[in-house]
């Protein structure tokens, strides 16, 4: 059984760490909004691992992508949350990005979908997270995405 607060709060700081590390320009508030009574679960945590990398690193993109377009009037901003939802645990990935346009929001999780540059996005990581969260661990991945808000991604995980 692993601790999903833990899980999320090591993601969160090698991801943007690991960012910074890249680009000592890249810049963003970041937080883990954490229930402290959350219970164990029963995850294969490097799986869980790779989900979160994945959709903390495109929140940490759109964040820094917004940026771009609007150096002074904002501040990018990424939160990890986690809560309890009956016998479920919820883990949401949230940003003040630009969002997912409609028409790219039905292509999101398909094999090699990219909107990012060449060498910049292999279009992967969300098929391979759909598949961790719903077939190996029987749960749901869902996004909400408002254009030139920004975009959550929500896992909910049973936890038996
Ligand atoms: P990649 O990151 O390699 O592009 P993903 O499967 O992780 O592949 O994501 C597919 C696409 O979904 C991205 O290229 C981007 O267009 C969109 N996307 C994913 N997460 C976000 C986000 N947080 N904000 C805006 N767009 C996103
Ligand atoms: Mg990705």
């Amino acid at each position: 059984p692993s601790d999903i607060n833990k899980l999320a709060d090591e993601y969160l700081r090698l991801s943007y760490h690991g960012l910074r590390a890249k680009d000592k320009s890249f810049n963003a508030d970041y937080k883990l909004e954490a229930d402290e009574n959350l219970p164990l679960v029963n995850v294969v945590p490097q799986d869980i691992g790779r989900v979160l990398l994945n959709l903390i690193n495109n929140a940490f993109y759109a964040v820094s992508e917004k940026r771009k377009n609007h150096p002074y009037d904002y501040q990018p901003r990424v939160v990890v949350s986690t809560a309890l939802r009956g016998d479920r645990v919820e883990i949401g990935v949230s940003d003040n990005g630009s969002g997912i346009p409609k028409d790219v929001l039905d292509k999101i999780y398909q094999p090699f979908f990219t909107t990012k540059p060449a060498g910049q996005g292999t279009g992967l990581g969300l098929s391979m997270s759909y598949d961790i969260i719903t077939k190996g661990h029987r749960g749901s991945l869902t996004v909400d995405s408002k254009e030139g808000i920004g975009t959550e991604f929500k896992i909910l995980i049973p936890i038996a």
